[in-house]
């Protein structure tokens, strides 16, 4: 690290020293950028908040009406103690931001959690990853390592939507577990809404309305209370979150197919450690080949590498001829809105290479 560095590492987060704020603090601070309203990135507490105009409703939502907000468009330019900050397009969530801070002839940019994967398989519910130039760019890295490789988002949905419509043929529910915040939207616009009727978790409901009052189109989506026909119940595709495995709000669908949506499903393993039938690998992060090319589409020199496998990115980096580091950040995936499978480290995730 140097003296002069625009951002870096303190016990409460990320720090921009001329600029005095914090980039997604995980310990209370006076003034907090937020890159997305995902739990580990958006904590209560902050004295001021600075983020997303389109995030603002998710954001007060989870941390309360009554934050001290500021909002900003994505490009728009602020100055702060002579820092210029500026949020742009992650393509991870709605309102997902990467920060770029400017200060005496240097950029920076912190990325967030985003979302690259083959060209032009953007993320459709959100504005797509925009690379920032910088001379330094602070990349997450949760799949971090060349084993994943996401297929194209077709295929996947081709995939759910032929379970769905299998399940349909049998007079069977289909339950698709996946985060409320981001996941469930991405299976919302994705599957053939023509299959059956959708029936989301509240915790989906409340997302989608965000989603919805922010123009990105979703299919019609039903509480399951407003479902007066229970023979429609079993036809239909429902969307959770996680926590409702094994709970009394699945056993109103009967004996449901059901399935796991998550980057983690890759790993052999995962789906049955879940206890599902089906296991889709669907992701809101950049996969190995995503972070590459976005880390490369910024024309840093320099990378610091956050959020997963630090050390096999870095390695990689490093190969290329660029100065790379890591920080330590207390992002941690498990606390987006349940648990996610637990990362394994690097030597088991090689042996478990081939995926299912
Ligand atoms: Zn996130
Ligand atoms: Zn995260």
């Amino acid at each position: 690290m140097h003296a002069d560095d625009l951002i870096v590492e303190r016990p409460e987060g990320l720090y921009c020293p001329p600029g005095d704020f914090y980039i997604d603090p995980w310990r209370p601070v006076a003034r907090a950028v937020i890159t997305h309203a995902h739990g580990d990135h958006a904590r209560t507490g902050n004295q001021h908040y600075l983020a997303t105009a389109i995030s603002e409703g998710v954001l007060r939502a989870r941390l309360g009406a009554d934050i001290t907000l500021q909002t900003l468009a994505y490009g728009e330019t602020i100055d702060h103690h002579g820092v210029k900050l500026s949020l742009h397009p992650a393509g991870h969530v709605l309102g997902s931001a990467q920060v770029r801070v400017e200060h005496a002839g240097r950029v920076w940019v912190a990325s967030g959690d985003y979302f690259v994967s083959g060209p032009g398989d953007d993320n459709a519910t959100c504005a797509p990853f925009e690379p920032v130039r910088c001379d330094c760019f602070i990349t997450e890295s949760t799949f971090g390592l060349p084993i994943y490789r996401w297929r194209p988002q077709r295929d996947v949905f081709d995939d759910i939507n032929a379970w769905w419509r299998a399940n349909a043929q049998e007079g069977r529910a289909s339950l698709l577990m996946g985060y409320s915040f981001g996941k469930a939207q991405r299976i919302l616009a994705g599957v053939d809404a023509g299959i059956g009727p959708i029936v989301v978790h509240g915790a989906v409901q409340t997302l989608n309305r965000a989603y919805r009052e922010a123009g990105v189109p979703l299919p019609d989506t039903l509480n399951v209370n407003d479902v007066s026909d229970k023979n429609l119940l079993k036809r239909a595709l429902v969307v959770a979150p996680p926590s409702v495995h094994g709970s009394a709000w699945v056993r109103r669908f009967g004996d449901p197919g059901d399935a796991f949506a998550s980057g983690w499903m890759q790993l052999r393993g995962a789906r049955r450690r879940r206890g599902v039938d089906r296991g889709f690998v669907l992701s809101d992060h950049a996969d190995w080949p995503g972070l590459q090319r976005a880390i490369m589409a910024t024309g840093a020199e320099r990378v610091i590498v956050t959020h997963g496998y630090e050390a096999v990115m870095v390695r990689w980096l490093q190969e290329q001829g660029l100065q790379a580091g890591s920080f330590h950040t207390e992002y941690d995936d498990e606390r987006h809105d349940a648990q996610e499978p637990q990362a394994t480290e690097p030597a088991t995730v090689q042996a478990e290479e081939g995926g299912e």
